[in-house]
């Protein structure tokens, strides 16, 4: 069974410590949501545990059934079973979709065991279909000239294809409008599985009305400063951040 072990983990930006010791555990399963108020480290997170060059772990682990990613190379985690959807998808230009899906699904397998193009282009349409997504997709240049909805619904026909243990989603619902975190949700949804855990980074609790997360962290200055269920979401819309300052006795 899937178990994902977050431990003191700690990293830094240019020398500065953004994350200051995150502990977290995920098994198969569950979904874990982390809110946080902006700047507070939630994207540092995703790109600290995707290897990041940019970001510098300084301490701690991130253990996927005993085996720590951050010891990995970043191909090696996506083996491994990792799946980072994030903030900010990059563009690849001269790269389609398809191309580009069909050589992430294969990296993910042995070596004589690749998928073939026949199977593979069946596997994609079927997907893009219940993503309701414009078949043209698939030959477009990855991320050239998508919207933001485009984008995010393209990040959640990649990780369909991909089948990851633990899927982070990193502010999947930002630039979306209501039909498309309906279908965006719906996606994440139906891969809801006993074989995989879930990390969902959102500033707003109206996509935990479509994803309902067993588990809601509050991130601020690079700790989690407070968990609950899901009803912390909703407090948390209602009232804000202010009172979880208070209580914790935060000054920023
Ligand atoms: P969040 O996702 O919670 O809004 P981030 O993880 O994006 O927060 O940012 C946390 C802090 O790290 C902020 O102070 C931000 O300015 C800084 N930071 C993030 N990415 C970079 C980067 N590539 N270069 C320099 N500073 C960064
Ligand atoms: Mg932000
Ligand atoms: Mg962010």
């Amino acid at each position: 069974a899937t178990h994902f072990v977050i431990d003191g983990l700690k990293a830094a930006i240019d020398g500065k410590e953004i994350l200051k010791g995150i502990n977290l555990e995920i098994k198969g399963g569950e979904i874990h949501a982390i809110m946080g108020p902006n700047g507070t480290g939630k994207s540092t997170l995703a790109s600290a545990l995707m290897g990041h060059p940019k970001y510098e772990v300084t301490e701690g682990s991130a253990q996927l059934n005993g085996e720590d990613l951050l010891e990995m190379e970043v191909d090696e985690r996506a083996r491994a079973g990792l799946f980072l959807a994030m903030q900010y998808p990059s563009e690849i230009p001269g790269v389609t979709n398809s191309d580009f899906l069909r050589s992430a699904l294969n990296a993910r397998r042995e070596e004589g065991n690749e998928i073939s193009l026949i199977k593979f282009i069946r596997q994609m349409e079927g997907k893009m279909k219940e993503l309701e997504m414009n078949p043209e997709f698939a030959h477009r240049y990855l991320n050239e000239g998508f919207s933001g909805g485009e984008k995010k619904r393209n990040e959640i026909l990649q990780m369909m294809l991909l089948d990851p243990k633990i899927v982070v989603l990193d502010e999947i619902d930002s630039g979306l409008d209501i039909d498309a975190l309906r279908i965006v949700s719906n996606g994440v949804n139906a891969m809801r599985s006993e074989e995989r855990g879930f990390l969902i980074i959102t500033h707003y609790q109206r996509l935990l009305n479509y994803i309902k997360p067993d588990y809601v962290h509050v991130m601020m200055q690079g700790r989690i400063v407070k968990s609950g269920g899901p009803e912390l979401a909703e407090r948390l819309e209602n009232e804000g951040y202010d009172w979880v300052k208070e209580e914790l006795g935060i000054v920023d």
